[in-house]
């Protein structure tokens, strides 16, 4: 059975067209890294049994006049391509699979729910480097050993150099020590070098293999659960699939619970695999599960190289890494004894991919644990609509965290009505002179913004000229440093003019707030203190993000202004007031989940506040004090903001009650783009006739209809149940690829869209 989640959605084969199996010889179905919604046949290479060759395995192939590595599907007996034109494989990469069965499988299911090309699939679970060939091989790591003289030194010699000893009764007790357990212990390298040259340790390369667990899983004790936490954590049931909801205030104490369910697992001898939507931003996390545990524990992050990377991977699959941290794709980390899936901040778009394979990380997190047999945790202080909904129909265990953890208390949030005041660069006086109060108090204050940039755009004073993108339906942006203008949807840049196109006059000023804005006016108003801005422009280089918060984790009062980037996963324990300058945006999007992003983003920025003994304020400054949507978020919090927006939901038939599919087309005449649709909706209409069912809207231009001077237009498929949809697209988009329209334009199939622009 499948998860709840995808009930009525039955995989089908993606190649159903297989005839009747003969006792011709035997031929390979191969999987290749070319945006085709089909495999490849070919002979076995060269002095190879196929029957030793199993699926999951990469094999070097020859394709036109290219040389491509793919991945073996299967072994078959029959062809549809014609037997005389088949030509042989050239090798096989390595006879181990790189792909087990159980990752192979769910990315052929994959592939097929998310309409994708099968190597394309493949291409995004596989590391870099096994695609191009490198073997699927642990590197040997260096470890310090005692030599036979080390050996029989006695317990408590070299006393007279206290590093020294220590390392010396670490060995003894350990047997090797790595270079990261040196840094772990605090015993300098050059320490080590001063044993080696006294003869008695030795550096030794040894292939790294699973360690026996060590009697002592903990490096520091757990915490005591609170009544809540721990009746949540008791209905986690690690022998068996099930999808739980932990929903909890940010500070209420989730990632506790986390780490205490991993360690049940990590006692059985079992993996762990936590996604987090950015590791890079948030390295507090991973702090703190290295902190608690004394197993070995991966990162899969952007800042690894293709080697490290694939270490990690490999390290994963061999079960040396007992715990695996990553983003989006290290869902398709394999793992030698799968033990639980956790995703934290389940409601981060980032889960779900933009491009290519675009394919949801959480809901698929779902589908692998199922088919595992293991728990899933989705987490989060501000559940998706969509997750939210299955824990309330009861298809997902929900537990639920209502306090903070430990002495925390709940920000008090004040919604400030802003229409008619006067503001100083966006910021009204009652923010400002809160600002000034909470530094006055010792305390660190958070500007949020959810705009880089000087300002929003240019415009003329006179003739009412504006700074738009000659490339996109979109305005540039101003930027102060350095001075330029800049589209951030094509990222065209140019000089900020002197004087007006238009009418060439010199009254042109920035319009709207920008982050670098606020910095100079928070800069101005408070000069005796730090104002630190927090962007990606700010963060850009190496570690950006760490350097700029070295003065914030001091807890000297300053003030933090910066975008969404302040919304994940942080700590700011001195932080007790956050001002949110436009607390409206979003809610007049047209995109059907502006409402709930901005519910979600408030509520994540305003957890930052007073995550410990200092009680945190939030003030929401807005134009729009009356709008229900705020009225509940702020009176009621964003579970009966969350009722609201379902409700609606329901009414306009959207997800969770309807499924969703859009076909996207997009080309440098508009009119290819909205002809290829027409054809998609023509064919599509031929496959299954519109009904209440199923039904389709457009083609319509997207919310932006040019962007990087292309137009962009999509056809969105609405459905009742999975299944019809699934298999329409499956059938729609093989018509759509052997269409001579189709190479016209760049089209794409999203299953389940998170944006709808
Ligand atoms: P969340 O993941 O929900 O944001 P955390 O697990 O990070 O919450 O907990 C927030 C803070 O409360 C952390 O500093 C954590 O150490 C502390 N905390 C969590 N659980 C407890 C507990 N049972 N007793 C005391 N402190 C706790
Ligand atoms: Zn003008
Ligand atoms: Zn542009």
């Amino acid at each position: 059975m499948l998860p709840a989640l995808f009930e009525d959605c039955r995989s089908h084969n993606y190649d159903s067209m297989t005839t009747t199996p003969s006792t011709a010889s035997l031929l390979l179905e191969i999987a290749l890294p070319v945006p085709l919604r089909r495999c490849f046949d070919y002979l076995p290479p060269a002095n190879f049994n196929p029957a030793d060759i199993p699926p999951g395995v990469l094999m070097r192939v020859p394709f036109g006049n290219q040389e491509l590595i793919g991945v073996l599907i299967r072994v078959k007996t029959e062809s549809l391509q014609e037997s005389a034109k088949l030509r042989p494989a050239i090798a096989v990469i390595d006879s181990r699979p790189a792909l087990d069965s159980e990752l192979l499988d769910l990315c052929l299911w994959a592939a097929d729910y998310y309409q994708c090309a099968v190597g394309e699939a493949l291409q995004t679970a596989l590391p870099v480097l096994l695609r191009q060939g490198e073997p699927a091989q642990v590197r040997g790591e260096p470890v310090f050993r005692l030599t036979t003289e080390g050996k029989g030194l006695p317990e408590g010699a070299l006393k007279r150099s206290p590093k020294q000893a220590a390392l010396l009764s670490a060995l003894q007790a350990r047997q090797q020590l790595s270079r990261g357990d040196l840094d772990l212990l605090d015993i300098p390298r050059t320490i080590a070098k001063a044993l080696i040259d006294k003869g008695l340790v030795t550096l030794v390369e040894v292939a790294p293999s699973p360690s026996p667990l060590p009697s002592q899983l903990l490096r520091e004790q757990p915490l005591i659960l609170s009544d809540e936490q721990q009746a949540a954590f008791a209905q986690i049931d690690y022998s068996c699939f099930k999808t739980y909801l932990l929903d909890g205030a940010t500070g209420s104490g989730k990632t506790e619970i986390y780490l205490q369910a991993i360690e049940q697992c990590l006692k059985q001898g079992k993996q762990a695999l936590v996604l987090v939507p950015e590791i890079g931003l948030t390295p507090q996390t991973l702090q703190r599960f290295q902190r608690r545990f004394n197993l070995p524990i991966v990162a899969l992050h952007s800042g690894l190289n293709d080697r490290e990377r694939l270490d990690a991977w490999l390290q994963a699959r061999d079960g040396i890494a007992r715990i695996i941290i990553g983003t989006r794709s290290a869902l398709f980390t394999p793992l030698k004894e799968p033990g639980i899936l956790i995703i934290d901040e389940e409601h981060d778009g980032s889960f779900k991919q933009q491009d290519g394979f675009r394919y949801s990380a959480r809901d698929l997190a779902a589908v692998r644990a199922h088919r595992l047999g293991i728990p899933l945790i989705l987490g989060s202080a501000t559940p998706a609509l969509e997750t939210l909904h299955n824990a309330l129909q009861g298809r997902y265990q929900y537990l639920r965290l209502k306090a903070r953890a430990g002495n925390a208390k709940p920000p008090e949030i004040q919604l400030l009505d802003i229409r008619g005041e006067i503001l100083h660069e966006g910021l009204a006086q009652a923010s400002i002179d809160a600002i000034g109060d909470t530094l006055a108090n010792g305390n660190q204050v958070l500007v949020f913004l959810n705009r880089r940039g000087y300002a929003p755009t240019l415009e003329c004073h006179d003739c009412g000229w504006l700074a738009n993108c000659n490339h996109c339906d979109a305005r540039m942006t101003v930027h102060q440093t350095p001075r330029h203008l800049h589209c951030h949807h094509c990222d065209h840049q140019r000089s900020i003019p002197k004087r007006c196109p238009n009418c060439n006059s010199s009254h042109i000023q920035p319009i709207g707030q920008g982050t670098e804005r606020s910095e100079v006016v928070l800069q101005q108003l408070f000069p005796a203190h730090k104002v630190i801005r927090v962007d990606r422009d700010s963060t850009r280089n190496k570690n950006g993000m760490q350097k700029l918060l070295v003065d914030v984790h001091s807890g000297e009062p300053c003030i933090l202004v910066g975008t969404q980037m302040l919304a994940k996963g942080h700590h700011f324990a001195d932080v007790t007031l956050v001002v949110i300058i436009d607390a409206d945006a979003g809610l007049f999007s047209t995109d059907f989940r502006g409402a709930e992003r901005m519910g979600q983003l408030l509520l994540q920025v305003a957890g930052r506040a007073g995550r410990e003994e200092k009680r945190g304020r939030v003030i929401l400054q807005s134009h729009h004090t009356d709008h229900p949507l705020v009225q509940t978020l702020v009176q009621q919090g964003y579970h009966a903001l969350a009722e609201l927006i379902l409700q609606e939901r329901q009414i306009t038939q959207l997800p969770p009650y309807r499924h969703l599919a859009l076909v996207r087309a997009e080309s440098k005449q508009a009119i290819a783009a909205a002809d290829f649709l027409q054809l998609a909706r023509r064919l599509a209409e031929a496959l299954q006739a519109s009904s209440p069912l199923l039904n389709y809207l457009g083609p319509l231009p997207a919310m932006m209809e040019k962007r990087g001077d292309r137009f962009r237009y999509q056809l969105q498929i609405n459905s009742a149940q999975r299944k019809p949809l699934q298999q329409l697209l499956s059938q729609l988009a093989l018509q759509l690829e052997a269409s001579p329209q189709a190479k016209r334009v760049r089209w794409s199939i999203d299953v389940d869209p998170q944006e709808m622009g």
